[in-house]
């Protein structure tokens, strides 16, 4: 079995990240892709992110009708900051499956600077999605270590941040997410305030 594991703040989710998913699963061959909400991901510390059971609805909402998208509470049930190489023991200690690590360009070029790179690099295989405006390579003191395969992908300038801004200033974002998202947003008030 081939599983990737895409993990985010998903705050909120939105098209880049279901077009990625998607063009992973489909170009390595993947069975599932496990979405990952991030309990409170160490990266984003000191900056407000939305709180979890919101998040995750929306990948929930988001993914409902995609056989082999499937959303884990995995990193919202484990305590303190959230580290990938936790996740990804984790998984790897559950099922049996080679696992894949969906990232878009911008964070794979972060990744020396996650917690234990190289054991991630171990266990499993980083998939790197293209994201428009970034180089999307591993970082110099990586490179050659562990597996890497491109996503091709559609260029999809949509960001998280770009969705809250337009929210706040009440501008649309029809489209930029799922009509199910988009309706959530609206019912709960959220970015509203941010
Ligand atoms: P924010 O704007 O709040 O930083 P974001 O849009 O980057 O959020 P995250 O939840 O931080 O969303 O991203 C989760 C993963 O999805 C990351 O690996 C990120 O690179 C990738 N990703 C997000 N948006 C896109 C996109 N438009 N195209 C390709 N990959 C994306």
């Amino acid at each position: 079995m081939r599983v990737g594991v895409f993990g985010g703040t998903f705050d909120p989710i939105h098209v880049g990240h279901l077009v990625a998913a998607e063009r992973a699963r489909e170009q390595l061959r993947l069975d599932k892709v496990m979405f990952m909400p991030a309990g409170r991901p160490w990266l984003k510390a000191g900056t407000h992110v939305t709180e979890a059971r919101h998040r995750a609805r929306m990948v929930d909402l988001a993914i409902r009708g995609n056989r082999c998208f499937e959303a884990s509470p995995m990193e919202l049930e484990r305590e303190g900051p959230t580290y990938t190489v936790d996740t990804l023991e984790e998984v790897a200690g559950r099922i049996k499956a080679e696992l894949y690590l969906v990232v878009g360009g911008d964070a794979v070029s972060d990744l020396d600077r996650w917690r234990r790179p190289r054991r991630i690099l171990q266990l499993a295989t980083v998939a790197v999605v293209a994201r428009p405006g970034t180089a999307g390579r591993m970082p110099p003191s990586l490179e050659g270590v562990g597996r890497c395969a491109a996503v091709e992908c559609p260029p999809i300038g949509v960001s998280a941040t770009d969705v809250r801004r337009r929210v706040r200033s009440g501008r649309t974002v029809r489209y930029m997410v799922p009509d199910a998202v988009n309706e959530y947003i609206v019912a709960n008030g959220l970015y509203a305030d941010d």
